[in-house]
């Protein structure tokens, strides 16, 4: 085990590093960039040594994974934050209001009202993301981008919902800075402070253009 938690704090260290260059290199706000570790298909056997060394803030996509897996660990540590980072059907809106810490795949007015109603029933008032389809692409999840600053504004108002932040996954096989710039460009008509973008192959780019969460899993954990 104790080689297991030097490994993890070594693959934290580096990312970590990489991310503070990236961010100084760039002179973007802001000051600090989270880490959101991405332990979807990792057991929990893999993800304990991460947490022994220091790391406490989680992706997963999937409720049903997460259930089997947090519980347990969320025993041992009461301060981690996990992020639902996957696309939400409105029948397990329930179930992830009860597991995860932010949301970060509000899409759709349907899913923004379940999740409200859901909320005020657990007395779980959770930080949101919205996310945007920031490439157009059919078969992706996310609002479209001229949607976007509009539905920001009806989940807060309409549904009552904390938004935060806007998320994006940019297509795969382009370079994804322009579309980190349009998602910043969206976050500051929305007046959102937070910016979910950028993993392991591109949270550099993200960072510099000016990411505040950056979604890392294969980096850290290994190929899945
Ligand atoms: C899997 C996943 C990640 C992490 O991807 P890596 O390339 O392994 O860093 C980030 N965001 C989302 C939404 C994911 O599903």
């Amino acid at each position: 085990m104790a080689d297991r938690v030097d490994a993890a704090a070594t693959a934290l260290g580096y990312i970590k590093t990489r991310m503070e260059k990236a961010r100084r290199r760039f002179g973007a706000p802001p000051e600090h960039v989270e880490l959101v570790a991405v332990s979807k298909t990792f057991g929990a056997d893999a993800i304990a040594p991460f947490l022994k060394a220091g790391q406490r803030v989680f992706g997963e996509n999937r409720v049903q994974e997460a259930k089997e897996k947090w519980p347990a660990l969320r025993e041992r540590y009461r301060d981690l934050e996990l992020h639902l980072i996957g696309p939400l059907q409105t029948n397990k809106a329930r179930e992830a209001v009860a597991l995860f810490d932010v949301i970060e795949t509000v899409d759709r007015d349907k899913l923004a009202a379940m999740l409200a109603e859901e909320m005020s029933r657990a007395r779980r008032r959770l930080p949101c993301f919205v996310q945007v389809n920031i490439g157009g692409e059919e078969q992706k999840a996310g609002i479209p981008t001229n949607e976007a600053v509009a539905f920001v504004e009806r989940c807060r108002t309409v549904h009552g919902l904390d938004i935060v932040g806007l998320m994006c996954i940019p297509p795969d096989g382009q370079p994804a800075g322009p579309y980190f710039a349009l998602l910043a460009q969206l976050g500051k008509e929305a007046s959102v402070a937070s910016l979910s973008m950028g993993m392991s192959g591109d949270f550099e780019t993200a960072i510099a253009m000016g990411a505040t969460h950056v979604r890392v899993g294969s980096a850290l954990f290994g190929k899945r």
